[in-house]
């Protein structure tokens, strides 16, 4: 499916980044949204949200906002590559909180942090 010069990397948020050489770039990312992915620019973006498991269902754990918000925040240029965490608990195992933008389900609502993503000067 992907050319052979295409480098994988299956990260431990269950994204895959891909680099490939920009002359493939239309035909592969049209080929991963044929199979059902969504594809997002690497660099100075908003990146998708990095979610946890949802182990606590979709309903509790709130996977229908969670599909909201990276709708809303994916893939907007930014000044500096921006990522954005979500978890569906306050075990927050997904570390939200290491995020540039963290956001964390609660019983009655949603904890926000702005911030939390460290750059070394
Ligand atoms: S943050 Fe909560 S709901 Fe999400 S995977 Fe971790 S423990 Fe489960």
């Amino acid at each position: 499916m992907l050319h052979a010069d295409a480098e994988i990397e299956f990260t431990t948020f269950k994204q895959l980044y891909i680099d490939i050489e920009e002359d493939h770039f239309d035909e592969t990312k049209e080929k991963l949204v044929e199979a059902g992915l969504e594809v997002y620019s690497t660099g100075f973006f908003s990146k998708n949200l990095i979610a946890c498991n949802f182990c606590r269902g979709v309903e509790e754990a709130g996977l229908t906002v969670a599909i909201k918000l990276n709708e809303i925040v994916a893939g907007h240029t930014v000044p500096s590559p921006l990522k954005v965490g979500y978890a569906g608990c306050a075990n927050a195992t997904s570390e939200p909180l290491f995020k540039d933008i963290g956001i964390i389900k609660m019983k009655n609502g949603f904890n926000i942090y702005v911030g939390g993503e460290g750059k070394s000067s």
